[in-house]
């Protein structure tokens, strides 16, 4: 195995979180970055991340943050620095979900909830040197400085503490079963390993719940969409917290809480 080879097999297994050890890698960002630009647009990239529910829990995470990180221009009030293709992806992600749990019976439902594939980020990582890793990165762009700007996570810790009180997290994920309204995350339920008729009706109503919330947020950031509300500034984390667990904003929303901007 390549040196290059065995840092991704390491990567891929490893939590996003916000310190040096978890950081993103320059490679990393790089790909994200070029995949912001748009690879996630064409047409047989986007099937495969319907077949593999978006990336990876590491690289979907890292692809919010290098999103909000990095792209500083944008429509609606907060003009950059928002989850726009996050919302848009997620927006596609959780009607196939729905729709694909709603025709469930019990026995397909762990086979549903399984991701087919492998990440294309994960699978960029492993190949072949990448061109221009340590030079420039995509249209000329730094790539060393980027990931700098993109691990600060300076805007997403804006983000987590302004939704922070409207989560319902994963009581798996938080080690908690306090919140009432808080359902498991996909990585949990195929754990558990079931999904009875009940527990999958109410997940759908909840992912419903998500997804309408999803579609005025992504209006929001564009020339003509109305500024967002809370629920709705919170219901990007509720989606990606769902598919990829929640182990990243829990962390975030913790050391922003002990060390307030
Ligand atoms: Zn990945
Ligand atoms: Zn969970």
């Amino acid at each position: 195995m390549t040196k290059a080879a065995a840092l991704a097999t390491a990567r891929e297994d490893l939590e996003l979180l916000p310190d040096p050890d978890h950081n993103l890698s320059v490679e990393e960002v790089k790909l994200l970055w070029s995949f912001l630009h748009g690879d996630i647009m064409i047409g047989g990239i986007r099937q495969r991340l319907r077949e593999h529910w978006g990336l990876c829990p590491r690289h979907s995470w890292g692809h919010a943050v290098v999103e909000i990180e990095l792209w500083q221009a944008g429509a609606g009030l907060r003009a950059g620095h928002q989850p726009f293709e996050i919302g848009i992806l997620y927006e596609d992600l959780l009607e196939t979900m729905i729709r694909k749990l709603s025709d469930s019976r019990p026995r397909s439902r762990m086979s549903v909830l399984t991701p087919r594939g492998i990440c294309p980020i994960c699978r960029d990582l492993r190949g072949p040197a990448i061109p221009g890793i340590g030079g420039g990165g995509y249209a000329g762009s730094d790539s060393a400085a980027l990931t700098i700007e993109a691990n600060e996570m300076i805007h997403m810790r804006q983000w987590v503490a302004e939704t922070r009180t409207l989560w319902h997290a994963c009581p798996s994920c938080a080690s908690t079963r306090d919140d009432v309204d808080a359902v498991l995350c996909r990585r949990h339920i195929l754990q558990r390993g079931s999904l009875t008729d009940e527990d999958a009706r109410s997940l759908v109503v909840k992912l419903s719940d998500t997804r309408e919330l999803l579609v005025p947020l992504v209006e929001s950031m564009t020339q003509t969409g109305r500024p967002s509300t809370g629920l709705a500034d919170a219901s990007w984390i509720h989606a990606l917290g769902w598919f990829h667990g929640w182990t990243f904003p829990l962390a975030l929303a913790q050391c922003g809480a002990e060390s307030p901007l």
